[in-house]
């Protein structure tokens, strides 16, 4: 039995290979029987390109990085750089907030930096956990629904987390509420697109799962803050 891992970049179409090799310097690009297009034309691109594609948002550069592409330890790497960046800049700002209020600058502030990190993780958890749940729920749901796969799904999240790291110039040029609500705008809108690649094309239901795990991450912060 062939296997059909592979995705169309344009229309979704599952296919079994995305270039066919004739000799050893000889390939060429494998065409998507439903919408005849190149299945992937990424695989021909440099990094760079891909990169910007995926900061211009587009569902063709998405389903590449989470169906055509093995680029797991990458995105395990720039999670990480992402959950420290982000819960840094989020200690500053806090740390900055406290100083003005009191004349006593609190050295234990940074062992609250570790604590932060808790936070920022168990967030990011909970918010990707509800994101799965009702992605997998919707799955269930909607009729022109994709094939649906865990992995698939913690990668895009993995891949919508990182927009977190747009807080980061704020530390050198302020204005840290802008930026934070530039990357919330950011990450809704990448939920969307993992929603929209992995589950189904439904945008009513992309808009409740994304603004329902949104939802729940705002209802707990709150509490992990006191
Ligand atoms: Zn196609």
């Amino acid at each position: 039995m062939k296997k059909t891992n592979y995705s169309c970049i344009e229309c979704g179409a599952k296919n079994v290979a995305l270039f066919q090799v004739f000799s050893e310097n000889a390939l060429t690009l494998q065409t998507c029987a439903n919408c005849s297009k190149v299945i992937d034309k990424y695989v021909e691109y440099d990094f760079t390109v891909i990169f910007i594609d995926i900061l211009l948002l587009k569902f063709s550069a998405y389903r590449h990085v989470l169906y055509n592409s093995n680029t797991k330890t990458q995105l395990s790497r720039l999670l990480a750089l992402t959950l420290l960046s982000s819960s840094y800049v989020e200690w500053v700002y806090q740390k900055a907030q406290i100083q003005q209020r009191s004349e006593f600058i609190l050295y234990e502030l940074e062992w609250s930096f570790y604590i932060m990190i808790g936070q920022e993780l168990i967030k990011a958890a909970l918010f990707s956990f509800t994101f799965m749940l009702l992605g997998f729920i919707s799955s269930k749901m909607s009729v022109y629904r994709e094939t649906f796969s865990w992995t698939h799904m913690f990668c895009g999240m993995a891949m919508s987390y990182c927009w977190h790291l747009v807080t980061v110039p704020s530390l050198v040029w302020k204005h840290y509420s802008t930026y934070r609500l530039l990357s919330q705008i950011a990450l809704l809108i990448s939920c969307n697109h993992t929603f929209h690649v992995c589950v189904c094309r439904s945008y009513v239901l992309s808009a409740i799962t994304v603004l329902g795990a949104w939802g729940v991450q705002q209802i707990i912060t709150p509490w992990l803050q006191h």
